[in-house]
This record gives structure tokens, sequence and C-alpha cells, in this order.
């Protein structure tokens, strides 16, 4: 069958890259795909089954560059879960397995690393090995030794084989990829393939600068102690001086295996290393026995993986859209592929030259990265899958709302519509106008916009205040009382001081601060309207682009009779101070974020530097998790910096604290 073949290929390409490589070309997620749709055939095809198929063998044959370690007992890969009905059908199997007794069973952290086996006789460490191909590793205890954690001599003297995974915290793996990005050095894709990388270097100086570090999981075999449960061995092992990782839990039924899953899905990313499942293991050991193995896995194990956060899927076409200043922006449109748990649809695909960089094509197999909240990103693309079909993307020469030409403005990433008149930038406009930091008008979001541009009720950012109640009812989704509500917000936006009027008209440059700086030195809109270029460059912080764009702005006869339209409807045009707060809220960096403070500040104390956050708009908390934006570390910061670190949180030290404050 030219599927099964094919399929074979392409995982033993896969393999080969990954374990012996260390540098796998497509995400696991892909990897996994592709085992599945081959152990699906073979399911139903058990004719097609050979010994070397991918699905019958763990890992890869080791290196010739190491000695050759046989394992005594072999060293196995595991089954996978990746919703809860596989979970099910595990726990039905076993339940069967072992003619209906009481299972419990222990889940544990699966650590994104690779398995690692140490031999201890008579208490000492004589043999670090890798897994290899199950049967066959590679010495690698000169490696091993370059771990702290694994100590060279344990408590007691026993002869003891035991199995864990050796890794790379994530904040060894940053220092290590941005030293190897200085020098110019290729990157690891991750911690698990650059903590592979590490140990299989001939030179142990290598692995000893790459900080890794070994939490112990299972006893291979050893003659130092009667066991009874799975459990009892991590206690033990654990008191002989091994370290296991301390968040493992017995469950004495799904349920709470189920529970345990969806705590950690939740706060994996708050661990200093990276884990990509949930292993389930049955914790008696006479079980364990009743279940025995498969050829590639123990029957009393599983591990649930996670939801992917990289996967490969097709670019179907390439969309655009026209923003509030004309750029116009190209989006990926995808086959939608489930990423991180949600359906993804679209990436965003930034300008033109991203997508040639990139060499992103219409019909291209492309690995997409989303993680939590953030949006979707095009990684790379699968070149190699390219079947000369693909077709390159060319910007259009017109607007494709308008079809007004294009233009490339020099030094910009971007291609604009200069057209004013687009109906696309209009809308923009008008959202940019209402919006929470500009006019602030509660109730008139995107649709409502929308809805009011297409039934022309709405045309420029005046409009907006001749709207009456009966022009709203009509509207879709628009009750009575939501009516009422808008029309206060719209009347009460007309107090506003005249920062917020010169942010929302959206002129080019003018930010919320520069705004602010602007309402403040002339105080009416009349008088900057009559500035001078000199006048306006006198302004602390107004520079010549900014002073340009003013200019050019209010010289334009048609801003000229907006600006009186929107003073005959009542607006003020006067800066009334009263929202300056809010207006360096509006522009300062710690606007809406949440920033945890440690360590000690020279030049204020933490309340102060509290408050001062709050007031442009900050929250501070008092713990780092991975909902923290920002970490402000003073001298001696502890343990909040380091899990900042690991969860790769911004960190500022305090000169740069400072500075931000200042401006
Ligand atoms: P696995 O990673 O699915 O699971 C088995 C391994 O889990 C064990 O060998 C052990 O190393 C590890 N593990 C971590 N914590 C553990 C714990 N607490 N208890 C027991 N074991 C624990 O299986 P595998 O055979 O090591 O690797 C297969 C996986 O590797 C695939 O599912 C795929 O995701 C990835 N892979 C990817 C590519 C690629 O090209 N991207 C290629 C090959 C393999």
């Amino acid at each position: 069958m030219d599927r099964v073949h094919q399929l074979r290929e392409l995982l033993d390409q896969y393999n080969y890259e990954y374990y012996v490589l260390d540098n796998p070309s497509v995400p696991d997620s892909e990897y996994d795909r592709l085992m599945k749709e081959l152990i699906d055939i073979e399911a139903a095809h058990p004719e097609l089954i050979t010994p070397d198929s991918p699905t019958q063998r763990v890992g890869a044959e080791p290196l010739k560059a190491f000695q050759k370690v046989i394992h005594k007992t072999p060293m196995l890969s595991l089954g996978n879960a990746f919703d809860e009905a596989d979970l099910r059908d595990f726990d039905r199997r076993v339940r069967q397995g072992v003619g209906d007794q009481k299972v419990t069973y222990v889940a544990e952290l699966k650590i994104d690393g690779l398995a690692v086996s140490l031999t201890y006789e008579n208490g000492q460490l004589v043999l670090g090995a890798t897994r290899g191909d199950g049967t066959t590793g590679e010495d690698i205890t000169q490696n091993i030794k370059t771990i702290r954690s694994v100590p060279l001599k344990l408590k007691q003297p026993v002869n003891l084989e035991v199995r864990g995974e050796a890794y790379m915290p994530r904040a060894s793996f940053e220092r290590l990829n941005k030293r190897r990005a200085e020098a110019g050095e290729p990157l690891f894709a991750n911690p698990r393939n650059a903590a592979s990388g590490s140990l299989r270097q001939l030179d142990p100086k290598i692995a000893a600068d790459r900080k890794l570090d070994v939490f112990l999981y299972q006893i291979g075999s050893t003659d130092g102690k009667e066991l009874r449960r799975h459990s009892d061995g991590l206690e033990w092992i654990q008191s002989l001086g091994l370290k296991t990782n301390p968040e493992w839990r017995r469950c004495d039924s799904l349920q709470k295996v189920l529970d345990f899953i969806a705590y950690w899905t939740e706060k994996r990313p708050e661990l200093p290393y990276d884990i990509d499942g949930i292993v389930i293991k049955v914790d008696s050991l006479e079980q364990q026995r009743m279940l025995g193995f498969t050829a590639k896995s123990p029957r009393w194990a599983i591990a649930y993986k996670f939801p992917a956060e990289e996967v490969v899927t097709t670019v179907e076409g390439i969309a655009l859209t026209v923003g509030r200043t004309g750029a116009i922006t190209p989006t990926a449109v995808l086959t939608p592929v489930q990423v991180a748990g949600t359906t993804v649809g679209r990436a965003t695909l930034h300008n033109e030259d991203y997508i040639r960089e990139k060499d992103i094509r219409i019909g291209d197999q492309v690995v997409i990265h989303k993680a939590g909240d953030i949006i979707p990103e095009v990684v790379r693309v699968l070149k190699e899958r390219r079947t000369g079909r693909e077709v390159p993307f060319r910007m259009p020469e017109q607007c494709p709302d308008c079809g007004s030409d294009l233009v490339r403005i020099e030094g910009e990433a971007a291609l604009r519509c200069i057209n004013p008149k687009c109906p696309a930038q209009i809308q923009e406009g008008l959202i940019h106008f209402v919006s929470r930091n500009a006019m602030n008008i509660d109730g008139l979001g995107e649709k409502v916009i929308k809805q009011l541009f297409k039934n022309d009720l709405v045309q420029d950012v005046a409009d907006i205040y001749a709207l009456t109640y009966d022009d709203l009812i009509k509207l879709e989704r628009m009750g009575d009382k939501s009516v009422r509500n808008l029309l206060s917000a719209i009347a009460e936006s007309k107090k506003n001081s005249l920062e917020r009027l010169l942010f929302g008209l959206g002129i080019r440059y003018i930010g919320a601060k520069a705004a602010k700086t602007l309402a403040q030195a002339f105080g009416t809109i009349d008088r900057l309207m009559a500035a001078t270029t000199e006048e306006l460059l006198s302004v602390e912080e107004i520079g010549d682009k900014m002073a340009d764009s003013i200019r050019t702005y209010f010289s334009s006869p048609d801003v000229r009779a907006l600006i009186g339209e929107l003073k005959s409807y009542g607006l003020n045009m006067t800066y009334t101070g009263g929202t300056t707060q809010e207006a360096n809220a509006a522009d300062s960096p710690f606007n809406g974020k949440t920033v945890v403070l440690t360590g000690k500040l020279s030049a204020m104390s933490r309340d102060e530097a509290r408050s001062a956050i709050e007031k442009l708009g900050g929250k501070v908390t008092g713990s780092v998790s991975k909902k923290t934006d920002l970490v402000i570390a003073g001298e001696d910061a502890g343990s909040k910096l380091t899990k900042a670190e690991a969860l790769g949180i911004e960190i500022w030290d305090e000169a740069r604290f400072m500075e931000a404050l200042n401006t």
C-alpha cells in the first residue's frame, strides 16, 4: 500500500532528524498525526505490520561515536492519549486486564526532555545511558556526571538501575539560544532538542556549560528493596538522594486523573521547565505485571499529550485589510486547525516584506504557532512539501476596498491607500475616534459603526453627533435602553478635554501622549490650528515629523470644515486638564499592564513605586504568574525574578523603570 510506505518513509526521516540530529523539521503534532494514521491503517490491516515499521520501534539507533550500552530491561516508549475519550479507553483496557480489580493510578508530569538510565553499584554511579532504540543506548556517563543534581553516590549502598528525564530548564535554554544567536550559530528548536544535543556531545565541558537537570521517575531494576507500588518506588529513590519531581499524585479514580490534567493544563506555563503532557501509570506493581507490554510500550501506562501549540496547515489564500491610516495588511487564510485548544483559520502576515522573507506562497504547508491568547503566527514554510503548484503572492496595485492606486512610502514596509474617501479607512477612523483612549464613547463598537456607515447614517466623525433616537433604534440588536445609553455617552463625550479629540482625529504620528502635550501647550484648538512650524517645534517632544503632520492636517479645507462642524455640535475644544492623568496613562507603558515589583529599588520605596505605576494605569500584584506583563527587578531580586525569567516575562531593571516614569 502506497500510503503505508509513504508514512513509514516520512516517519523514519522525522525520527532521524529528531533523535539523531536533534533538529526536527516538523512540529511534534505533525509527527503524532502521521503516526496515528499509520497505527490506524496497521490496526485495520495487521498483515501490513513489519518489525521495522516506526509503530514497532522506539527512538533511533545510538550514534557510533559513543560506546553502546545494552539495557538490562528495554527502555520503552509510551502510548499516547490526546483527549478524554482516549483516556477512558485506556482505563477500560486496564480494568479488563486486571480482572476488574480496583485500580489506583499515579499521575506525573511528562517532562519534555530525553530519557536516561542511571546505574548505581553499591550506591556508586557507574553508568549513565540514553534510551537509544530502547534495547541499545549510548554511554554518556561523563556528560551525566556534569548534572549537579545527579548524585555520584547514593545514601545507601544499593544496586539500582533508575530511569528518568534529563531536561534543560527554560531559563538555561533561553540563555543558550541567546548566546548562540550572538555567535551567529544555529538556534535549538526547543529545550528538549537542546538537552538531547548537549548530552550527546563528546566533550563533557559543553554539557557542563549547558546547565541541565534531571527528574528520576522509574526503577528499572534493583536488588535493594521489595516494593509493592510504583509510588513507593518514587518515595524510596527520593530517600536515596535521587531527584524526583514533587508534582505527582495518587489518583483512585479516572476523574482524579482528569482533574490533575485540567490543573496542569492551566498551570503549565508557570513551571520553570517544559512539560508536554501527563503520564498516567498503574500504581500496583502486581497489576503492572498482569498487564505487561506491547512491542513498544507498557500496557500499564499512557502519556496524555497537551493540545499542540505548533501545527501544520495549508495557506488557502491571502486576504487584505485596509487600516485607518490606509496601510494594507495581509492575513493568511488557513485551512482551519486546532492549535492550543482553539480553532485557527487566520494568521497575521504583517506586510509584503514579511511574506517575501518567509517565502510564503498560496497553497504552501506551513507551521503555525499559537500559545494561550497570542495571535497565531506562521513560523515557517515546509518547502520540502511543495508540489510546484504553489502561487507566490503579489500585493495588488489597487486598494482592495476603494480601488485607488496604492503607494509605498519611502522607508515604510506597508503599502498604503492614500484616498481620503476610502470607505475602509473611514470606518477604521470612526472606530478609532470612539475608542477608549480617544473620545471613549461606550456602546459604539465596531459592529455598530459598520452598520451606521452602511446605512449612510455616519460618514465622518461629526455625523456621530447628529445621530438621533430614531436613527439608532432601527439598527440590529439595539433596544430602547442601549440607544438611550449610547446617546448619553455621545453627549457626555462632548465635554472631553481637547487631547482626546486631538488623538481621536487620528493625525499621523500624533499618539495619545503627543496629543496631550499639544493640548497643554496650546490650550485651544484654534491656537493649535494657527500655530506656525516654529511654534510647534518649540514645544518639547514635538519633532519635525509631527510638526509637519499637524500643519498638513490642519491646512486641509476639509479638516477645517470638519472642526467647524464639531464646534457647532458643542464639542469642547479646550484643554481642561481634567483628564491629564488618564491621558498620561493612555500613553504610558504601564497602562492596562499587570506589574510585579521585586528586589530593592534605590530611588523610591515599594509603596511609592506602586502608586506611580497605578497612576499611570498599571496594576501592581504580589506574585508572578503567566498573567504578569512586566517585572521590575531591583537589587537582590530573588525567586520572583527567576520565575519571571522562566515564564519569559518582560523584566526591567531600575534604570529602565525610572526612565519610563520620567517620560
Ligand atoms: P513520548 O515522548 O511520547 O513518551 C515517552 C517518554 O516520555 C519516555 O521515554 C520518557 O522519556 C518521557 N517521560 C517524561 N516524563 C515521564 C514520566 N514522568 N514518566 C515516564 N516517562 C516520562 O515517546 P517517545 O518515544 O520518547 O517520543 C515520541 C514523541 O516524540 C512523539 O510523540 C513526538 O511527539 C516526538 N517526536 C517528534 C518528532 C518530530 O519530528 N517532531 C520525531 C520523533 C518523535
